[in-house]
């Protein structure tokens, strides 16, 4: 009998950095496999263009890296080779405050803790284990759902994570500066921080910054999935750009595909291969707030009022605990907030080729409800405004993206969410639907490795990583 030969080992739709991962772990095991890509560059979430004015090279999506330097698959590959290299602001994040204060969290987790006062000592209480553990813990915390490697570790961060953040902050601190700092980082997972599990974003994203820092990439984040391809392409991998995938007639054959998108375009594309619940869940997966984005060209530096915003990467606007809390919920129910919570970051500080020189680039987003098309501009800078008097006298251009737009640069990006949707608790662990093994989609060789799968949004390649392990137990037998 005459067999079907295939053409590929392995197919993958969409090049971001979860895409490029599983076909980056997929070839190191001498199989052959091919990425393919909608737009005319690879990437995803991590491209870095000249949005505003030549010369100016802005992160259009993610910009700081907490998660890639924490990567623990990143970590065994030699991206450096590949020309990746990290750059470590002076601080790793600030919370600025009314009156020119701010709290800053520093790369020393016994800095940070003096600062804090009377909540200094439950800081370093908390904060301490898991920083010093970094890298059991996120064996564990990137890791899929079974029987943690380090229970006594995980259980304890368990028992902090599963709080909501605004349970959290009043149950541990008591000064209003430590709990804003917290919210800041609790606020990443852009749900409301009165529900359950927001902590455990706090407790991730604060730890890492005194265990691997927030630094950005030389360059721009594309040098992160540059590095990425160019070690796929030495391990004989291949990628073809302008290559959209509409339905399956649009893959070459294949052992298996896995998709680097979410589960509406899944839905989409593979339909009718899917059993009916499963398509059906994919159909109702729950997509999270979008964000608006601005990407400025700047004559100098922002004039932060605090000495320590000056010199930090990553900036949360939104003062108090309560102003943040409140703004998510709004985004979170539909509305537009005036006093949004804010995302800054300011690499040309740190990186001078991001901008001609004694000229910077500054990048910021807030959170709006799924699809909206509100311009945000104004709330935003005057948030900026807010911390940095004259702000607006610095600008030279700037490039909005509304939610709409998000998604017409990334198809991922549904309704302008980053994450490849909401981080609720239900969809925590079992995204995108509740499994042992969440990267299989139950339809012969196919595979989901996108943000929509655990651990989540970020760059980290975590999820192309674990989807990639999973095809080689399934389909081709090997057992790590
Ligand atoms: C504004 C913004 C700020 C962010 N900030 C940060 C940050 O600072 N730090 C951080 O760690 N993370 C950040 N993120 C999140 C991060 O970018 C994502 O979590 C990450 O990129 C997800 O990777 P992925 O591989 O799952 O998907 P993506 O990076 O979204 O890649 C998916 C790829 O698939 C392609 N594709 C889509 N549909 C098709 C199709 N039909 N056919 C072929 N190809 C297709 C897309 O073009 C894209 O290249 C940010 C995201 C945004 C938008």
């Amino acid at each position: 009998m005459k067999t079907d030969p295939k053409e590929y080992d392995a197919v993958i739709v969409g090049s971001g950095p979860n895409g490029l991962s599983a076909g980056v772990r997929l070839a190191q095991e001498g199989l052959k496999v091919i990425i393919l890509e909608a737009k005319s560059t690879i990437g995803g979430g991590t491209r870095t263009q000249e949005l505003t004015e030549p010369g100016f090279l802005h992160d259009v999506c993610s910009a700081v890296h907490p998660t890639a330097a924490g990567s623990p698959f990143f970590k065994t590959l030699d991206l450096q080779k590949f020309g990746l290299e990290f750059i470590h602001p002076d601080i790793p994040y600030v919370h600025p405050l009314d009156n020119g204060d701010a709290v800053a969290a520093f790369r020393s987790i016994e800095r940070t803790a003096e600062q804090l006062g009377i909540d200094g000592k439950a800081y370093l209480k908390i904060f301490k284990e898991f920083t010093e553990n970094w890298d059991y813990l996120s064996e564990d915390i990137f890791g899929t759902l079974r029987i943690p490697k380090h229970p006594l570790l995980m259980a304890r961060f368990g028992w902090y994570g599963l709080f909501s953040a605004k349970h959290f902050t009043n149950s541990l601190f008591k000064d209003p500066q430590t709990k804003a700092l917290f919210a800041g980082c609790a606020a990443h997972s852009i749900i409301p921080l009165s529900k359950a599990f927001t902590s455990s974003f706090g407790l991730v994203l604060g730890s890492s910054a005194h265990a691997v820092g927030w630094p950005f990439a030389k360059g721009g984040s594309s040098a992160i999935t540059n590095a990425l391809a160019e070690l796929f392409k030495s391990l004989s991998g291949e990628i073809i750009t302008d290559h959209e995938v509409n339905s399956m007639a649009d893959i070459p054959t294949s052992k298996t595909v896995i998709f680097d998108l979410t589960p509406h375009q899944i839905a989409k594309i593979a339909g009718d291969k899917l059993p009916g619940k499963y398509k059906e869940k994919l159909l109702t997966y729950t997509y999270g707030p979008g964000v608006f984005k601005i990407d400025w060209a700047l004559s100098e530096p922002v004039p932060w009022e605090n000495e320590h915003s000056r010199k930090a990467g990553t900036l949360h606007l939104g003062g108090t605990f309560q102003e943040i809390a409140t703004s998510e919920q709004a985004a979170w129910k539909g509305e537009h907030h005036e006093k949004p919570y804010v995302l800054v970051a300011q690499p040309s500080i740190f990186d001078k080729s991001r901008a001609p020189n004694g000229k910077h680039t500054l990048w910021a987003y807030c959170h709006v409800p799924n699809g909206s098309e509100k311009d945000m501009t104004e709330f935003i800078e005057n948030q900026i405004e807010r911390f940095a008097p004259g702000f607006r006298d610095t600008i030279i251009s700037k490039n909005t993206m509304h939610t709409r737009e998000m998604q017409t640069y990334n198809s991922n990006y549904i309704g302008g969410d980053i994450n490849g949707g909401a981080q609720i608790s239900t969809q925590l662990f079992g995204r995108p639907v509740l499994k042992w093994d969440p990267y299989k989609i139950p339809a012969d060789g196919l595979y989901i490795c996108s943000s929509s799968t655990p651990p989540g949004g970020g760059v980290h390649g975590m999820s192309g990583y674990h989807a990639a392990e999973s095809v080689l137990k399934n389909e081709f037998g090997f057992n790590s």
